[in-house]
């Protein structure tokens, strides 16, 4: 994700030789998605232009992305839709601060998640259900032209993210059911439809390695997955359960729970666990 900041810090300059082509970029100014761009080819190393003038210590070259830049006649503000997209924030590199405004440098990694969520409100301002001639009707040629580019663009990458996100999802969940013998780890239920392979260190703070690893989360029926996934209990090192004190004591058998639950940790299923209690637990 790109912000019109002047922070040259370094691992954001890293992070240009990352960029492949086909990668989407959101391009954030101000408190708003102004625009999105598809990239044409790798970096390269360019002289930095003219226009820009080069301070102090910086160097005079830079590295160059060459993208099809297509803005948005309706730019999505980020602020009004905060409460939807704050949830698939990653805990690290986060492009924008709790309070909704955006955080310095540039180049944020988007997970598919988060694409998915930009994609439907900016599809939600900048794509209109209305008939097409009475769009052009009313709004002459010129914008249906956008929307030529813009409504197929929107599509592909939110396709492409969404495909990306069910196949991981598939893939871990039959790596990780039979580490758990196909039941639910606390109330044993075993109907495949009600269970769920729920993440410790959830998908949007995961590196690829982590969302693959069948350790990195617990078989759960939808009742525990979802208290789970939601910060309600938590499991320790040693896979005892915690539970978050806005679940009352005397309710916790209508939720299944008991405090002396414990799950069959592993070494390996060790780490995530307590990355899940240090930053998903509501204590
Ligand atoms: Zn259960």
């Amino acid at each position: 994700m790109q912000q019109d900041s002047i922070g040259n810090v370094h691992h954001f300059w890293e992070r240009m030789k990352e960029v492949c082509e086909g990668d989407r970029i959101f391009h954030y100014v101000r408190g708003e998605i102004v625009a999105i761009s598809v990239v044409k080819s790798g970096y390269r190393e360019e002289p930095r232009p003219a226009e820009i003038p080069l301070l102090g210590s910086e160097h005079a070259k830079g590295y160059l992305v060459e993208v099809d830049y297509y803005e948005l006649e309706k730019p999505l503000t980020i602020a009004d839709s905060f409460n939807e997209i704050q949830p698939l924030l990653p805990i690290k590199y986060s492009p924008f601060q709790d309070n909704a405004n955006g955080n310095q440098g540039y180049l944020y990694p988007c997970n598919e998640e988060l694409t998915i969520k930009l994609i439907e409100l900016i599809a939600d301002l900048n794509i209109y259900e209305i008939d097409e001639e009475q769009l052009e009707f009313v709004m002459g040629t010129v914008q249906k032209t956008e929307h030529d580019f813009l409504t197929p663009l929107l599509a592909e990458t939110e396709t492409e993210a969404k495909t990306k996100v069910r196949l991981g999802h598939q893939r871990f969940r039959n790596e990780l059911s039979p580490l758990w013998h196909n039941q639910c780890a606390l109330c044993e239920i075993d109907l495949p439809e009600l269970l769920q392979a729920s993440y410790a260190k959830p998908w949007k703070d995961s590196t690829t390695n982590e969302r693959n690893d069948p350790n990195n989360g617990i078989l759960l029926c939808r009742n525990h997955d979802a208290l789970y996934h939601n910060g309600f209990i938590a499991f320790d090192g040693q896979g005892k359960i915690h539970i978050s004190s806005s679940i009352l004591i005397e309710d916790y058998e209508k939720y299944g729970l008991h405090g002396k639950m414990k799950v069959n940790r592993t070494e390996t299923s060790k780490p995530y666990l307590k990355w899940h209690k240090k930053h998903v637990f509501k204590e």
